[in-house]
């Protein structure tokens, strides 16, 4: 008998995960949060590099779409130094496919395909080694068995309890998100500093980074070394209002979008106070480099946080995570593509096992194989960018350049 097999969250593991299943004629139950797929925005911009992300796409089927829909021309990369001196101008070529760009929102849609999701179905809790299997409890009051349960539920998972004690470490820097719209038309200059790609500024324990996705559409990220409840400072009343999980306990979700503001009418006062407390943050910086902040619109806090660098389990069987669920690490570039690359290994690891007639053992090996190549992949990624974050969020703002030249083709 076919494995009954959930997967929590519809983030890019789960997808990658799910979508490689159906590609192999197993079917999964999605279970995510979210009340639908436009519940939120979807976010900024991905590079999804050769060997790990776009090979996910390719074990999903999905490489050629994934090339029609990606910017090569989004690798484009500057580095300027605060008083708004090029550096570093690199461009790729029109053909290089190490990394292309893609919007995080087609990404979705183009892992979402035929899968059917179940939205609005956020799990609170998952008791392995239950009568039936795993048994997985819901928001909703419904609870379900399962002979698999696949936490993909990000850096706050709700799964995870069930095979670890580990939570998220705050790492000392925090990101503030701003964006701006349309803005090849809106703000001409911007767009040429912004170029193709994105440009990065490093300063001391501090830096600004912009990115371009499509349709005009620019991230940018003020991050810097600062207490962790920086965005519940004196400059603002009502302090950061977190999205709250269903069972009550604060959800720190990366991803999860908070505008830093209340909603009504101290919404601008607000928003300004805040866009003044980054300015202060980055005074003496050059004038175009600070406009990046003067004109983005809402302010949404990302504090960083990391699950231990090598963070592994004693396997529990009928449960297994995914991504930032598994190893959550800073936001340098891997996250995404490492979530991706483990769903689509291990839905192809479950495809190829015996087929009907092999008993949950069988699974179970399988699953116990995929960990210990995920743990190895993960604590590698989660080394490097680790050190990563220390030196581009440095005392010594040369260490990010020294990265980008160690780094770079
Ligand atoms: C600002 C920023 C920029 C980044 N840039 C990059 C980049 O350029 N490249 C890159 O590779 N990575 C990047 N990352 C990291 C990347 O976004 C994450 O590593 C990646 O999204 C992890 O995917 P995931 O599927 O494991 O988790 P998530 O993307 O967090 O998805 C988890 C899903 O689970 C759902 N969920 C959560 N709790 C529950 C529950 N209890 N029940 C049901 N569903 C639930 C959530 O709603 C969500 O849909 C960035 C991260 C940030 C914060």
């Amino acid at each position: 008998m076919r494995p009954r097999i959930a997967v929590v969250g519809s983030g890019p593991a789960g997808l990658a995960f799910a979508r490689v299943m159906h590609r192999h004629g197993h079917p999964v139950t999605v279970l995510e949060r979210d009340a639908s797929r436009d519940a939120r925005p979807p976010g900024g911009t991905l590079d999804l590099h050769e060997g790990l992300g776009q090979l996910a796409l390719k074990k999903a089927g999905l490489l050629a779409r994934f090339r029609a829909l990606s910017r090569p021309e989004g690798q484009a990369m500057r580095i300027l130094d605060t008083d708004g001196t090029v550096l570093r101008d690199w461009r790729p070529r029109p053909d290089e496919q190490a990394n292309p760009e893609i919007d995080r929102g087609q990404l979705r849609d183009l892992l979402l395909g035929p899968l059917d999701v179940q939205w609005g179905r956020a799990v609170t809790k998952v008791v392995p080694d239950s009568p039936g299997g795993v048994l997985v409890h819901c928001a909703d009051g419904r609870q379900e068995s399962y002979d698999l349960v696949i936490g993909a539920d990000g850096g706050w998972s709700r799964v995870r309890a069930a095979v670890s004690t580990a939570t998220p470490q705050y790492t000392g820097v925090t990101t503030v998100e701003t964006s701006l719209d349309d803005i090849d038309t809106r703000h001409p200059g911007l767009a040429r500093l912004v170029g193709d790609g994105s440009v990065a500024v490093y300063g001391v324990n501090r830096a600004l980074v912009a990115q371009r996705s499509s349709g005009g559409h620019v991230k940018v990220y003020a991050r810097f070394r600062g207490p962790e409840d920086w965005h519940t400072g004196p400059d603002w009343h009502t302090g950061l209002d977190w999205h709250t999980g269903p069972d009550g306990h604060a959800d720190r979700d990366q991803h999860a979008d908070r505008d830093l503001s209340p909603t009504g009418a101290g919404k601008q006062a607000e928003t300004e106070a805040v866009r003044s407390s980054l300015l202060a943050q980055f005074d003496g910086w050059a004038a175009p480099v600070l406009d990046l902040l003067r004109h983005g619109t809402a302010f949404v806090p990302r504090p960083l946080y990391v699950l231990p660098v090598a963070h592994t389990w004693t396997h529990v069987p009928g449960v297994t995570l995914l991504g930032d669920a598994a190893h959550l690490m800073p936001p340098l570039g891997a996250g995404a593509n490492l979530a991706m690359l483990d769903g689509a290994e291990l839905a192809e690891s479950i495809a190829a096992a015996p087929g009907p007639g092999s008993g949950p053992g069988d699974l179970d090996r399988t699953v116990r194989a995929f960990e210990e190549k995920m743990w190895a992949r993960a604590g590698k990624w989660a080394s490097i960018t680790t050190a990563g974050l220390e030196r581009l969020v440095s005392p010594d703002p040369s260490q990010a350049l020294a990265l980008f030249d160690e780094v770079q083709p």
